[in-house]
Formats: structure tokens, sequence, C-alpha cells
């Protein structure tokens, strides 16, 4: 599985550690997409995964922010996401 982070207006948060059940299920399902288009990721020439952070001022703002071992994986990666 690839790695998953989230950052809300400037604050580490995961599903598990929202205070608020609603949000929590909104990050949830925003960790479940991610993972069903580009859960199995790999760069095929460096055989790394890649991480997508989730950012945004409140969760209907949400953009994507992708790192990884190249380019090429990063481009592949965010034309999943779209
Ligand atoms: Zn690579």
């Amino acid at each position: 599985m690839i790695d998953i982070s989230f950052e809300i207006n400037g604050r580490k948060v995961s599903p598990r550690n929202m205070g608020n059940a609603l949000e929590s299920a909104v990050l949830k399902s925003v960790q479940e997409s991610i993972t069903k288009s580009v859960g199995s990721a790999r760069c095929p020439e460096h055989g790394q995964r890649p991480k997508v952070k989730v950012k945004g001022r409140n969760l209907d703002s949400l953009s994507f922010e992708v790192s990884g071992c190249c380019d090429q994986l990063i481009e592949t990666v965010k034309k999943k996401l779209k």
C-alpha cells in the first residue's frame, strides 16, 4: 500500500484521529479512492512507491500533493488521481 497522509489547515490528521465522525468518514473515503486508483502504483524504473499528501484549508478544498522518486512516477500518479 502506498503512503497517504493528510494535512488540513496546516495540521496533520488521519482518518483515525479526527475528532468528528463525519470528517473522519470523509477522509476515509478520500483515502479509499486514492488507494483504489493508485494504491498499487510503483515506479517501473526505480521500484519505488509514490507518496500522496492530501492538503487543504478544509475538507471541501482538498488537493493532492504527490511525491516520488522521479518526475515520471509523479506524473503518472497525478494523472490517475484526476
Ligand atoms: Zn522512479
